[in-house]
């Protein structure tokens, strides 16, 4: 297993999503943010889901951004993986937008966010979560099958939740 898969992620993003709609005074809407959040961090991974497998949506939006660039730029230029999406930086960002202007979707997707970094707590890659300091945190090691049954069960909760709240 070198890394915990974005189908783990998004299963993990779903039920955190879940609970926050059903626990929390936030809107049915946050659970896409969540869910997007959830997906987030792993934009610096070519290969990721957020990425669209391949489609190098942050290259291209760094593109469009910086006006000097004429080319789209291969995602290691901009950000080194497991670098500064997986700190508290973008989650920190996120909560400030929140408390500036108040829209839901940026706690929604900060709540995301967490929940990937603390899935990828139990990769073999340790975080350098306080970035830019070289610090860094991480737990034990998931294997592929122990990572399948989480998925499982994070869907399994999600139901649970679910219908413990409206049946
Ligand atoms: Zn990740």
């Amino acid at each position: 297993m070198i890394k915990i898969t974005g189908k783990t992620h998004l299963s993990f993003g779903i039920l955190v999503g879940t609970a926050v709609v059903i626990y929390t005074p936030l809107g049915l809407t946050s659970i896409i943010g969540v869910a997007l959040g959830s997906l987030l961090p792993d934009i610096d991974s070519e290969k990721s889901i957020i990425n669209l497998k391949g489609y190098n949506i942050a290259g291209r939006i760094w593109c469009l951004i910086n006006k000097w660039t004429k080319k789209i730029e291969p995602i290691h230029n901009i950000f080194k993986h497991r670098g500064i999406t997986h700190s508290f930086v973008p989650l920190g960002v996120c909560i400030i937008l929140f408390l500036l202007y108040g829209y839901q979707i940026f706690l929604s997707i900060a709540i995301g966010m967490l929940s990937h970094h603390i899935l990828d707590l139990f990769s073999p890659v340790k975080l350098r979560y306080f970035y830019p300091l070289e610090y860094k945190i991480g737990f034990f090691k998931f294997n592929s099958i122990f990572e399948k049954i989480f998925q499982i069960l994070f869907y399994i909760l999600t139901i649970v939740i679910f219908i413990k709240r409206f049946v």
